[in-house]
């Protein structure tokens, strides 16, 4: 374990955590919308900036990129933070104009409205959350960033191939401005990116009749785990 302090409060934590969710787990809010317990860190929307001061030299340093060291002071709201967080979130609201999810952060963060040219609306904010979910937790990799500067988007290889996504919708649950969208009607789920519109077949349960789970997610996991061939008959509530 090490000692660190963080806004003035002493705190302890395991040696490679990162400064980000030491002080989550001590309640000390650091505003960030690309962090997610379940991926690796990626310090794509530099909104957990926060101060270090090591060797009585100060810097500013992305906190969920940033391991614990002993006897680090971190500051995580000063002005010159304030200042860098501003601008960062005046980019956002230029970018996302209409984003509910950008409108109430930066209305947490003092922030009313952007001097940058307002952009078309898009929801997504280039995050890559939704990518890192799809290739660290499902294993998958079935979107990625594509094109560089201005022409910067998410999408699925080559605009159209949907083949490799199993209609999980995990990407959707961690988008932080639901830029992924996904809908579930009678036998069919319908996931909504950016740039595409893909439709899966739902399973239907054979005891309650519930149309449950896209029935590529469950060849999925039956093709990369030993399983017996009828144990997705059944939808989670009625198994025994
Ligand atoms: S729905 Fe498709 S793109 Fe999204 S996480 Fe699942 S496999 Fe990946």
């Amino acid at each position: 374990m090490v000692k660190l302090t963080i806004d003035g409060q002493e705190v302890q934590a395991e040696e490679e955590a990162m400064v980000l969710d030491v002080a989550k787990d001590n309640n000390i809010y650091i505003p960030s919308l690309c962090a997610h317990e379940s991926v690796m860190p990626y310090g794509a929307c530099r909104l957990c900036l926060v101060e270090v001061t090591k060797n009585g030299r100060e810097r500013l340093v992305t906190s969920c990129l940033y391991p614990v060291e002993e006897g680090l002071v971190v500051r995580t709201n000063s002005e010159r933070i304030a200042s860098n967080r501003r601008t960062l979130m005046e980019l956002l609201l230029a970018r996302c104009p209409e984003s509910k999810a950008i409108q109430d952060l930066a209305k947490r963060l003092g922030v009313e409205g952007t001097p940058f040219p307002l952009e078309d609306h898009k929801d997504c904010i280039l995050c890559g959350l939704c990518i890192r979910v799809c290739q660290e937790v499902v294993g998958v990799s079935a979107i990625s960033l594509v094109n560089r500067g201005v022409e910067r988007e998410m999408a699925i290889p080559f605009y159209d191939d949907s083949e490799a996504c199993i209609g999980c919708g995990s990407c959707a649950y961690v988008c932080p401005t639901d830029a992924i969208k996904m809908e579930d009607v009678s036998d069919t789920r319908t996931l909504t990116m950016p740039n595409n519109k893909t439709e899966f077949k739902l399973a239907k349960c054979k005891v309650c009749g519930k149309y449950w789970a896209p029935q590529k997610q469950l060849e999925y996991i039956t093709s990369k785990v030993d399983l017996p061939s009828d144990f997705f008959d059944r939808c989670l509530d009625c198994r025994e």
